[in-house]
């Protein structure tokens, strides 16, 4: 597990939807020791709030997909009105994401909800910020202070926001926007411990990767709430995903950030996979359902990989719970080797794939058979790990590949008449690392 930065912990939720709870590693103001929370999955539903039965399913759908917190806009009245029948439908927290209308916030509070965003660049009226703050605190509501690239330069004063605006334009790159969004965060956060208020999480995005890293970075060395990573407006899935990936990664790695949402112009279901994928590809939630592992074909292929590796993605995901090692390889060349490091492991040939299950060849098949065998084996293998028959990831033979270059790389005679051996002797132990 990669060390997190120690921050105090905001708790969200309710005995019926379940509590989550985001960040820790440091006691909170009470005395109380925290233990680092694993980092959760944020999204965000697209439909309207006040379309009750059709933002009851989106948050269903988001939840049953993994979602942890899902966070809905409440522009309207209606909206923060249709809250108090959404919100006992559901089985997730909810946060209500609350922009220019302090009012929305507070009759969101009314509504049950379970955590208040609040945009400086937006709501930055004093008054009004004391009475969302002590209508929370009522309640025992953590807030986001979600400090935005987008919003945070000053639009009502026309000269503020000139020299502002200047400020961003010369010097260094981030120096000035940074600069803003830190002084923004410090005198709105002074507002709520004035009232004696640190139920606080942060959030600094931007459409920036490299801004998102700094702002973040920066942030952490100043305040000690729990941080809400997360790029802006980061476009497309196709290419929001690299965006969001590549200042996300950075920052987890670096044990910054406690909770993320990933942000598509697209359905948020894939914020969702995308988000818990990320968390699990840097072993920071542990997985649940299949690890699914395929090569990017070659021209050695000689099956229709790229269809059998999106059938057997979705039809895992919908019948395996067990966090199972899956390899769906091309040819003999990498599938051994992957073939051995996983629980199930199918590598092709010529129209016919062999059939790995922890080591132990179980089926040579024909393309045709090679989907209904394997997603046979991962049910029979998940079955076994349930029953404790089975543990996962304990590999009983080692795979000798087969020789690429001779006859069995060119043909799919040699694949079909089982010339994969087996053997029982142990690998070299690995030095890596050890030095
Ligand atoms: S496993 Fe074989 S087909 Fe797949 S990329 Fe590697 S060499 Fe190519």
């Amino acid at each position: 597990m990669l060390p997190r930065r120690p921050t105090r912990q905001v708790t969200l939720g309710d005995a019926r939807v379940g509590f989550v709870k985001i960040g820790g590693g440091k006691p909170n103001r009470d005395g109380t020791p925290t233990t680092p929370a694993p980092v959760s999955v944020q999204t965000m539903t697209a439909g309207y709030t006040h379309d009750i039965d059709a933002c009851v399913r989106e948050i269903h759908k988001l939840a049953a997909g993994g979602a942890h917190v899902v966070r809905v806009a409440v522009p309207e009245k209606k909206d923060t009105d249709a809250l108090k029948h959404i919100i006992p439908q559901v089985q997730v927290p909810i946060v209500a994401d609350v922009h220019f209308h302090f009012q929305r916030a507070l009759e969101a509070v009314e509504a049950g909800v379970h955590k208040i965003r609040l945009n400086p660049g937006n709501t930055n009226d004093r008054d009004q910020v004391i009475e969302v703050i002590k209508a929370c605190k009522a309640r025992n509501l953590p807030i986001r202070v979600g400090v935005n690239e987008g919003s945070i330069i000053e639009r009502k004063d026309k000269q503020k926001r000139m020299k502002e605006l200047g400020a961003v334009f010369s010097g260094q790159k981030h120096g000035y926007m940074l600069a803003i969004m830190i002084a923004k965060l410090e005198e709105y956060l002074d507002i709520f411990y004035e009232q004696d208020f640190y139920d606080i999480v942060i959030s600094a995005k931007s459409m920036d990767a490299s801004l998102v890293v700094d702002a973040y970075t920066e942030i952490s060395n100043r305040f000690d709430h729990p941080l809400h990573l997360g790029v802006t407006h980061a476009g497309p899935k196709e290419t929001g995903c690299i965006r969001s990936i590549a200042a996300l990664s950075g920052l987890l790695v670096n044990g910054i950030g406690d909770t993320i949402r990933i942000s598509y112009a697209n359905d948020p279901i894939y914020e969702v996979e995308d988000g818990l994928e990320l968390l699990y590809s840097l072993g920071l939630r542990e997985r649940k359902g299949v690890d699914l592992i395929a090569c990017p074909t070659c021209g050695r292929i000689q099956v229709d990989l790229f269809t059998l590796v999106q059938d057997v993605r979705k039809q895992l995901a919908e019948q395996v719970t067990v966090p199972m090692k899956v390899a769906v390889m091309g040819c003999i060349v990498n599938g051994p080797g992957e073939a051995e490091g996983a629980d199930v492991a199918v590598f092709a040939g010529d129209r016919r794939g062999i059939i790995y299950v922890q080591g132990e060849r179980v089926a040579n098949v024909p393309e045709p058979e090679i989907l209904d065998r394997l997603l046979k084996e991962c049910l029979d293998f998940q079955g076994r790990v349930m029953r404790g028959e089975a543990k996962l990831g304990e590999k009983k033979v080692d795979i000798i590949p087969p020789d690429p270059i001779g006859e069995l790389g060119s043909g799919w005679e040699k694949i079909a008449g089982g010339l994969v051996e087996k053997t029982g002797s142990k690998p070299a132990e690995l030095t890596v690392g050890k030095t």
